[in-house]
Formats: structure tokens, sequence, C-alpha cells
């Protein structure tokens, strides 16, 4: 046999390499997850080098913005029934406030909200009142629903939310955003149940009779009370979302050796990037929470996001504080406003960017993989706290632009728009449904 000529053997072996090299540029591509930087990197070489690049580039032609409309958007936290119970606007049509109305909604591609069913922790005090508040809420929801019929439906169940996303109308699911309203009786849960609850947030600003807040610094309960310890297994048996959102961390590790169902975050943002701050849930939360197969759903607020504005915010509420203190005024009065308005042209609010709300997304699929994060804006909860790029509901396909940018792909975006929400969802009925009738 003869030997192959040395000018042969070298196009050969460059030849090889090259293909390894793309092999090992396909392996990479295929084993990391949306937001792994070796992958960004992975993409960007091969663009640049041969027709296999015409693929990749292929599964990418559709915009953020065909995506946004090409899938089902869910947001799993929406405060628009406290705020038009507030001040009442018309949201089937362009509004002058707040973060949602039917014509942004549909420009941003959204096609499912949970409207917070909010309730004060100070009506607490008050016995009944929770409840009654939560009845009237849901009152409002439904009239804003068959007020305009051909715009909006309910969707107490996923198969209602996919029909009515085939029509093209925007579901309306609901979220109680406290347990209070449950006034510490599980026959409220079947009540609010039959309403259309489909997640309940045990505690938001105080502790209460189902569990501790985040924000309370008096942990009364030591986690979950009796009533909660007893509540959990009710909520799974009927089909009603467990909401770890508020708790304090001793209350949600026992809701995760309680629950027999994924539980959900409905709008917490990663601790890693704002230390100590209780309210969003740090990595080891994180992973058991996934571990169990629930979802968070990261919340827009700047103050969740960055902690650059998280100072920037107690930094003027202690200056403001200490005005009201000092002057003896409330803080609504006309003083604190001025006060406010020369504060702030002195020292412009620290917004966050799109950047900081992305690394909250890339940070949960390093940590846990895409499976397990998804929306929980916070839109017209959170004030005049958005991040720069995402102020309202017409902005899903700014955050989906984000995504792409970091490497995920069409599929990963499909999850974290509802893809993971809705399996936990169907999940949760599937428990329900097995097992309502055993007591
Ligand atoms: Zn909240």
């Amino acid at each position: 046999m003869n030997p192959l000529p040395v000018a042969t053997f070298y196009f050969n072996r460059r030849t090889l390499s090259k293909l390894l090299s793309l092999i090992l540029l396909l392996v990479i591509f295929s084993l990391s997850g949306c937001g792994d930087t070796n992958k960004t990197a992975a993409v960007k070489e091969k663009n640049t080098a041969t027709e296999t690049s015409k693929d990749i580039k292929q599964s990418n032609t559709l915009t953020a913005n065909d995506i946004a409309h090409k899938y089902i958007i869910v947001d799993t936290h929406i405060d628009v029934p406290y705020r038009l119970e507030e001040k009442y606007e018309d949201v089937s049509q362009t509004t002058e406030d707040g973060n949602f109305d039917y014509p942004r909604a549909k420009k941003g591609g959204l096609d499912v909200l949970f409207m917070s069913i909010y309730l004060p922790a100070k009506l607490q005090k008050t016995p009944g009142k929770s409840k009654e508040l939560a009845d009237h809420l849901i009152d409002l929801v439904e009239k804003i629903a068959t007020q305009s019929p051909d715009k909006f439906a309910m969707a107490p169940d996923t198969k209602t939310l996919e029909a009515n996303f085939k029509k093209g109308l925007i579901s309306f699911a609901m979220g109680m955003e406290n347990g209070s309203g449950l006034e510490g009786k599980l026959e409220n849960l079947q009540h609010f149940y039959d309403r259309g609850i489909r997640y309940i947030t045990l505690a938001h600003s105080k502790a209460n009779n189902i569990s501790d807040s985040s924000y309370d610094p008096e942990k009364l309960n030591h986690g979950l009370s009796a009533f909660g310890k007893k509540l959990i297994p009710e909520m799974n048996r009927l089909g009603v979302m467990v909401d770890v959102s508020h708790i304090s961390d001793e209350a949600f590790y026992q809701v995760m050796e309680l629950s027999q169902t994924p539980v959900i975050a409905s709008h917490s943002s990663a601790r890693f990037f704002t230390p100590g701050f209780e309210r969003n849930m740090s990595d080891e939360m994180i992973k058991l929470l996934a571990k169990h197969g629930g979802v968070i759903q990261i919340n827009f607020g700047s103050t969740f996001i960055s902690q650059k504005s998280a100072d920037d915010y107690n930094t003027f509420k202690a200056a403001r504080d200490a005005f009201m203190a000092k002057n003896n005024v409330k803080q609504d009065s006309p003083e604190v406003e001025v006060f406010v308005k020369a504060y702030r042209e002195k020292h412009p609010q620290v917004f966050a960017s799109m950047d900081d709300v992305i690394a909250h997304f890339k940070h949960v699929i390093d940590l846990v993989g895409v499976e397990h994060v998804g929306i929980g804006s916070d839109f017209d909860g959170v004030g005049d706290s958005l991040p720069i790029g995402l102020k309202d509901v017409s902005a899903y396909p700014n955050l989906i632009q984000g995504l792409l940018d970091i490497g995920c792909s069409e599929r990963d975006v499909e999850k974290i728009l509802s893809g993971n929400i809705l399996r936990v969802w169907k999940q949760v009925e599937n428990y329900a449904s097995e097992h309502r009738q055993t007591r």
C-alpha cells in the first residue's frame, strides 16, 4: 500500500479537525441549557463558520414578537382588581393609568392573567372583612369578563384557557393573595374554589392564622399554624395551587414537606441578587421547589430585581419617614407630595434594567434548568417601580428578546411563557380529580 502524499494528509487532518470541532460545538449546543454562556458562544461561533449555521438560524427566524403571539403567555400575578377597587377604569379600552388594559395586553401577547384577589393584612383584625372583600373583588373580575365577552373570558381550569386561547380571548384566572380570606375555616376553601380561586398565597405582609410572613419580623406561628398544616392537604385535594410567595422561610420548608403536589411562587425573584431580602427565594429554596416539580414566577418590581434599586428605595423611604415624623404629617398629605417631588429631582429613582431582569431568569435556569421558571410580573401591584423596557403588559416581547439573547431556544421560551406553570396547574388538577372524593 502506498503512503498518502503529505499534502493530502494535511488536508485530511485539517478537515477532520474541523469536523471534530463542529461535532464538539453541536454536542455543547445540545447539552447545555438555555442561559448557558458556553452555548451562546457556540452559536455565535457557528454563525460565522459553516453551512450548518443556517439550520440554527432557520429555527430562530421567528422574532420575539412572533413568539409572543404564537404561544400562550401566562402571567401569574397582576393586581388589576385592587387597582380598580381604588380607582375604576374600563380595562377593555386603553386606560390612562395602570399597567394592564386590553389593547396593551393584545399588543404584548398576554393570554392568561391570574387576577390577584389581594386582601390587605390590616383587614385581618376584623373577622369577616377579608372574606367580604375577596367575594367583592371576584365579583368585579367576573363583571369585567362578562361585559366584554368578545375580549375576555373566565378560565377556572387549563382546558378552558386553552379553548379561550384558540378563540383569541384573554383568560382571567384568579389567585387569592392572602389566605386571610378563608377566615380560618376549611369550608371557605370550598366556597372560594367554587368561585374560581386556583391559588392561594398563604399570607401577605403580616402573619395570619395560616402562616408567618417574610415581611413580618414577628414569627407568630413558627412557620405554619395548626390550621395552615391542615389547609395544605385540603388545597391539594380540591385542586388549589399553594403559593409560597410572601411567606417566611420556615413556613416554606413546612409547605414543601406537606404538599403532595408541586407548588408555585406566584411572584418572587431570586434572593441571590438581593441578599437578606426574605421576600425573594434563596438558591436552596429554589432547588427544593424545583426538586418537587414547582415553578418560581419572576416578579418584575425593580426592588425585587436590583439591589441598587432596593438601596435607593430604602434611602428614599427613610428620608420620607423622617420628614413625616418631624412635621407630623401623613404619607398622603400635600406636604409629603412636595417633599417627594423635591427629593426625586435631586435623587432620580433607580430602576432595574432589562438585563437585570434577564439575570434572574438565567440564574434560576443555571441553578435548576429551564423547567422551573416563569412570569409573575406584579403589574399593577408595584407602583412606579417597574424596570426600563418592562413597564406594562405590552412589553413581553422585550422580555422574550432578552431570553433569546442569552441563548434560549424557542422551545425554552415557550416553557417560560406558559409551559412550566401549565404543567404544574395540570398536575394539581389531576391530583384533585383523583383525590377529591376521598375524605
Ligand atoms: Zn404580593
